[in-house]
């Protein structure tokens, strides 16, 4: 059981959520996200992210129009990972398609790339196994929040 936390762009509070790691992330629709989807390998008992990033990550998965394999989402600074980490840490971001073939991987960038749903799409050079989109929270309140648990 996962203690989740989700910043509400839309009434700018933080709600808590309990959900086992097969269970969807709050949010979530026709349960593509799944807990252990989003943390991956990250051993951290409280997660969080925003509810503006669930929504996106909806979007997408519409937009895709098929399964995207989640390798993990949410990352703790010590954790590790790759280059430029901070938007995991703030549960914002995606890295996704690990298991894809190249071609199917290439659609899903391309598709993240012209959906309009993501802040940022890593370029592809970048990320060679990999797709990593994210949203780019600007929201004080959270950033803050975060910091006193990082
Ligand atoms: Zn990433």
């Amino acid at each position: 059981m996962a203690k989740i936390l989700v910043f509400n762009n839309d009434t700018d509070r933080m709600e808590t959520y309990y959900r086992g790691e097969s269970e969807p992330m709050p949010y979530n629709t026709n349960g593509t996200l799944r807990v252990r989807e989003f943390r991956g390998s990250s051993k951290s008992n409280i997660l969080w992210t925003t509810k503006r990033t669930m929504q996106s990550w909806n979007s997408q998965r519409y937009i895709f129009g098929g399964p995207i394999p989640v390798g993990f989402a949410f990352k703790r600074p010590y954790e590790g990972g790759h280059g430029n980490q901070s938007q995991h840490y703030a549960g914002v971001a995606f890295d996704v398609g690990q298991t894809l073939s190249s071609s199917r991987r290439r659609q899903l960038w391309n598709s993240a790339n012209n959906s309009g749903v993501w802040y940022y799409v890593e370029p592809i050079s970048l990320t060679p196994t990999w797709v990593h989109f994210d949203k780019r929270f600007r929201e004080t309140c959270l950033f803050i929040w975060w910091l006193s648990y990082s």
